[in-house]
């Protein structure tokens, strides 16, 4: 005890040790973790730039390649949830003034949008009804008219259920020269995505829906289109800890410390990517989308209303109307009470209207889906 000064214990608390519920979580996120995910989180952490610890760098950034099925050298887990990776994505590569076009369907373009405005970019939006999808046409008119540098766009919105066809997207970008963001946080290791098939030049996801692992890492991918641009660009990135110019120096050959890396985390994520390489991403989608596919049939077996059409519905987020009279915010907490099931509410313009039920890596479980159902058909009111 210092002479001067005496300790002030008004926030001392005497607590016990943490004691967590168990949840099934089947909501819109995070999504339980795999048990293996979840060992290897617990290990002692071994120092960021030990040889060890680099060459887990290295198996990580391979396997979030063959995840998004891309050969981008700029593949890496931004330290951060996937907000800093979008974040990320934007402040790398934005200038101000530059033309940002945003594909808005749901609540996490209108994020995107934000964001980028953030980063004063002259930003423009086209809108779809939360609930649909763009149409190449819809994209092509506006890439016509407003010649964007960047056009961002969420491939599966978590806010609506609503997957995004890509086909073609890639191709319009290229001929009216823009480079394509896509979010991929609600899809990447559950539903298809073929980043450089796509030609897609920015991409961004998270580490706690289809990869199994806590919140905490937002991998990130740039390609080499997007690269240039930033190499172009006049001034320094905008924002020190996420500047991919300085954390390529601690990625690449030269491992230069930039900050001390979440070292757990990337334990857990390398073991994640490392269940999905091992079941394989056309049995990682399958398996998302059967299982899903049995939710669907049994909700609508039920009498339930899907919220998303068919031909566009996100194995992962399914959106289920609450039907008339039902209090659908009561339902949830009985769920999370009585069952310990998370089953999330809506977002945005969906507030209120409808249930999000996610089905997301280790979760996506045919059990799973049996048990939920069978909630939902003996105490739903
Ligand atoms: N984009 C989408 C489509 C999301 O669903 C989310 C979160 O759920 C985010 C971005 C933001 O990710 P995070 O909450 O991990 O920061």
């Amino acid at each position: 005890m210092s002479a001067l000064h005496t300790v002030n214990n008004a926030h001392r608390r005497a607590l016990g040790p943490i004691a967590t519920p168990d949840r099934l979580l089947l909501g819109p996120g995070p999504s339980n973790a795999h048990p293996t995910v979840l060992q290897a989180l617990s290990r002692n952490p071994i120092g960021h730039l030990d040889p060890l610890y680099v060459e887990l760098m290295g198996e990580v950034q391979e396997l979030l390649r063959y995840a998004w099925q891309t050969d981008n050298r700029l593949t890496i887990p931004m330290s951060g949830t996937g907000s800093a990776a979008m974040e990320a994505a934007l402040a790398n590569t934005l200038e101000p003034g530059d033309k940002v076009l945003i594909a808005v369907k749901g609540y996490f373009g209108l994020r995107l949008a934000d964001m980028a405005g953030r980063y004063r970019a002259d930003v423009v939006t086209i809108e779809r009804p939360w609930g649909e999808a763009f149409t190449l046409e819809e994209i092509e008119a506006a890439l016509r008219e407003h010649r964007p540098a960047i056009l961002g766009m969420v491939h599966a919105e978590t806010s609506t259920g609503i997957l995004q066809p890509m086909e073609g997207v890639g191709e319009l970008c290229r001929q009216y020269g823009c480079l394509l963001l896509l979010d991929t946080v609600t899809s990447l290791g559950a539903v298809p995505v073929h980043l450089d098939d796509w030609q897609v030049d920015l991409a961004y996801s998270c580490s706690q829906k289809g990869l199994s692992c806590p919140p905490g890492l937002g991998p990130f991918t740039m390609g080499p289109r997007a690269e240039a641009k930033m190499e172009a660009r006049r001034g320094k990135v905008p924002n020190w800890y996420l500047d991919v110019t300085l954390l390529n120096q601690y990625w690449g050959t030269d491992r230069v410390y930039h900050h001390t890396a979440p070292v757990n985390m990337n334990f857990g994520m390398r073991e994640a990517l490392r269940l999905l390489a091992e079941e394989g991403l056309e049995h990682a989608w399958a398996r998302h989308r059967r299982n899903a596919e049995s939710l669907w049939a049994g909700l609508e077996a039920l009498g339930l209303e899907l919220h998303a059409p068919e031909h566009l519905r996100l194995p992962t987020l399914t959106t289920v109307r609450i039907p008339e009279g039902v209090d659908g915010k009561a339902f949830t907490l009985h769920l999370l009470n009585k069952h310990g099931i998370e089953v999330g509410g809506g977002l945005g313009a969906l507030a209120g209207k409808v249930w999000r039920i996610g089905l997301m890596g280790y979760n996506s479980r045919a059990e799973n889906v049996e048990l939920l159902l069978e909630l939902f058909r003996t105490e739903l009111p």
